[in-house]
């Protein structure tokens, strides 16, 4: 049968479920074998993964023009500022736990805060001084997945016994904060956690195992149903450091910079997920997996000239505090009211999955 014939028997939303169900069972079979797996090759994977994607997707990335739709009953930052900005970064490995200070030392050297998240039980242990020195410092601690293998959401039995670590966690660090693991992310199986806030999401980015998006540049709020509790959901909005510099081999922050004037022109929030796993500090060459420092510090430089006193530079957790109480004080029926915007899903236009 000619191939014309048959692909007008063949129904276009069955194909895209039978391409949904592949993705998964790709996804599924990488992180069983991704410990095995050399990181050059891991990384040799995603650049030519990525290198078709950003193809196939520059409509959707790094700027989703629908995303800029402020979420009803949003009546703007704190004291009018035009935007928030807010810096985090997770720590993957034992390399990024000893750079946490100089990362720390080069945002405070020009003003600035962010959060730390760390893996409670992954490859590493985390210092008890260090967090204590980052908070001592004006820095937020935060919880990132459990284990980091990629398997956290693989069944609901699983994630029941890691949601009782991570909160024990949570308790222990005073975090209030939570970011998964790759980005992947249930929403409803995170109404588990204790947290005030979680930034697993993402307004656009199509290069993460769970690509769609949140598709907003604002906090949404994800209630429980029948409860009246929930969590603000944080999506981030500037691609990720290893995203951009290690994956895409862009050569400078540009990206950042344009998608920053974007989300100032609609009043949204920019958050950036900075690793210090990848950073070479001072003058020394960059490895195959690093990029120079020099690109966070002259992106935050240039942040502070362009858009001085326009800005509401805050910690993740203070951003969902104010979220929380703005929405509440102006809408009548309560934050579970407020929803993200259109997803990014491949094209498709469905939203991010709501409680
Ligand atoms: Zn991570």
């Amino acid at each position: 049968m000619p191939m014309r014939t048959i692909s007008h028997l063949v129904n276009p939303q069955f194909t895209a479920l039978v391409l949904c169900v592949l993705w998964f069972a790709l996804v599924r079979v990488y992180y069983q074998f991704k410990p095995i797996i050399p990181r050059r090759a891991q990384l040799a994977f995603r650049r030519r993964l990525a290198n078709r994607q950003r193809r196939v997707y520059s409509q959707l990335w790094p700027i989703f023009e629908p995303a800029a739709r402020a979420p009803a009953g949003w009546t703007g930052w704190l004291h009018g500022l035009t935007f928030a900005l807010v810096l985090t970064h997770d720590v993957e490995s034992p390399k990024g736990v000893e750079q946490v200070r100089q990362l720390a030392e080069l945002e405070m050297s020009l003003g600035f805060r962010s959060s730390f998240n760390f893996i409670p039980e992954g490859a590493y242990r985390v210092p008890e001084d260090l967090r204590r020195w980052l908070t001592e410092n004006g820095f937020e601690v935060g919880v990132h997945d459990h284990r980091h293998d990629g398997k956290l959401y693989r069944s609901w039995r699983r994630f029941r016994a890691s949601a009782d670590r991570i909160n024990h966690f949570l308790r222990e660090w005073n975090a209030v904060g939570f970011r998964s693991g790759f980005m992947m992310r249930n929403l409803t199986w995170m109404h588990e956690l204790d947290i005030a806030y979680d930034s697993s999401t993402f307004d656009t980015d199509p290069f993460e195992p769970q690509p769609e998006g949140a598709g907003t540049i604002f906090p949404f709020w994800v209630s429980r149903k029948q409860s009246g509790k929930g969590f603000v959901e944080m999506p981030y909005t500037l691609a990720q450091d290893s995203t951009l510099f290690l994956v895409l081999q862009e050569e400078s922050n540009g990206i950042w910079k344009k998608k920053l004037k974007w989300i100032a022109a609609h009043g949204g929030m920019a958050m950036v997920n900075v690793h210090p796993d990848y950073i070479a500090f001072g003058d020394k060459s960059c490895r195959w997996d690093e990029y120079s420092a020099s690109r966070y510090g002259e992106f935050l430089q240039w942040v502070k000239q362009e858009f001085a006193g326009r800005y509401w530079h805050a910690l993740p957790r203070d951003i969902a505090a104010y979220y929380r109480q703005a929405i509440q004080a102006n809408s009548t029926a309560g934050p579970g009211e407020t929803s993200p915007g259109r997803g990014t899903g491949r094209g498709t236009g469905s939203k991010e999955s709501q409680a």
